[in-house]
């Protein structure tokens, strides 16, 4: 059985780039006959707030996107507390007492002398009486994990084939000095602990992909690690990052604008594959749906493309499908004789 996710971040409303993660998640789960679960990622405390996280529960059924199983992260904190213990006995989760200015102070050193800016793992040779006094003066350790020596190689269900060499890489924080634990953390322990199958994001996790299969694999070493696919994230129609201008872009606004549901999903499921967008049903957009389709170069968001879409689904909608929406006393016939002239309902 296979198990797709979508992961969000409850720190403000669905945008495109997200909602698009979705869509995939959901007509993938769909094309291979597996599940969804919708992950809530909202470890960040601060950042994280509940209206958010009812809001994208919000839009993603204005999407019609359903899912089988709902996970938060903040009601599994002793799942990733037992896990960071095992890491401890196995001694892969160490102490570290620098503050940020110590370790941009080293950054500085070994960039001058041309190194890589990674971490040089001086907290891995503290003694328990170094320890002692550190905490004696009032510092609270915050814990890295040890990677492996070697590279974390992977077939890319988008990108084809990805090696990471782990020495070009940090030992990453994984628990705070608050104790709390961090995205890279949780989201290893929930996969493997939720039995997800297939891990589809964006490219900007790649490094984390290598990182988090090192410490998959460091946690359940028998466990076979999920298949990861990584979609290049959308640019805007000038090739600049789409999530800069995220207000301008988020599912609400797009249903404030008037544009249809169907319309979005179906530009979504398309974007950046090398099928043509048409206005289908998420059942007919699964029915033709193949990781294997999308290219490696990031897909433009052409808001233009979108209304046209818009237009398409509007000309093909029966009465019975807007008469909820229109203006008392606006009957079939009114309906069939204006819907080919309309760009917004
Ligand atoms: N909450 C993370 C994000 O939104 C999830 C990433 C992932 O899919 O693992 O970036």
């Amino acid at each position: 059985m296979v198990k797709f996710r979508f992961a969000p971040s409850p720190t403000g409303h669905l945008h495109a780039g997200n909602a698009r993660l979705a869509v995939v998640n959901a007509l993938a789960a769909r094309a291979m006959g597996g599940t969804l679960l919708l992950r809530i990622d909202d470890t960040d405390r601060e950042r994280s707030k509940p209206e958010y996280e009812a809001g994208i529960e919000q839009d993603l059924r204005w999407l019609g996107i359903g899912w089988d199983e709902m996970a938060r992260q903040s009601d599994r904190m002793d799942r990733y507390a037992a896990a960071a213990e095992r890491l401890k006995a196995a001694g892969l989760l160490y102490p570290c007492f620098e503050s940020e200015e110590e370790l941009a102070a080293k950054r500085a050193l070994r960039a001058k002398r041309h190194l890589p800016p990674v971490y040089d793992r001086a907290m891995l040779s503290l003694t328990a009486e170094q320890r002692a006094a550190a905490e004696a003066g009032g510092k609270r350790p915050y814990f890295r994990f040890k990677l492996s020596d070697g590279a974390v190689a992977w077939n890319d269900l988008v990108l084809g084939r990805r090696e990471v060499a782990l020495g070009t890489v940090s030992d990453p924080v994984l628990i705070r000095a608050d104790g709390t634990p961090l995205y890279t953390f949780t989201s290893v322990v929930d996969d493997l602990e939720l039995g997800v199958t297939h891990v589809i994001r964006g490219e900007d996790h790649v490094t984390n992909t290598a990182v988090q299969i090192d410490l998959m694999r460091a946690l359940e070493p028998r466990r076979a690690v999920p298949a990861f696919g990584h979609l290049p994230l959308i640019s805007d129609v000038t090739g600049e990052k789409l999530s800069k201008r995220a207000g301008s872009v988020s599912v609400r606004q797009f249903r404030r604008d008037g544009i249809e549901a169907m319309a979005l999903v179906s530009y979504l499921a398309r974007l950046g594959s090398r099928r043509d967008p048409e206005p289908l049903t998420l059942e007919e957009l699964a029915g033709t749906f193949d990781l294997g389709d999308f290219s490696r170069g990031a897909p433009r968001f052409d808001p233009k493309q979108l209304l046209a879409l818009n237009r398409r689904v509007l000309h093909g909608l029966p009465f019975e499908a807007v008469a909820e929406r229109l203006p008392e006393g606006c009957g079939a016939e009114f309906w069939m004789a204006v819907r080919g002239n309309l760009d917004l309902l």
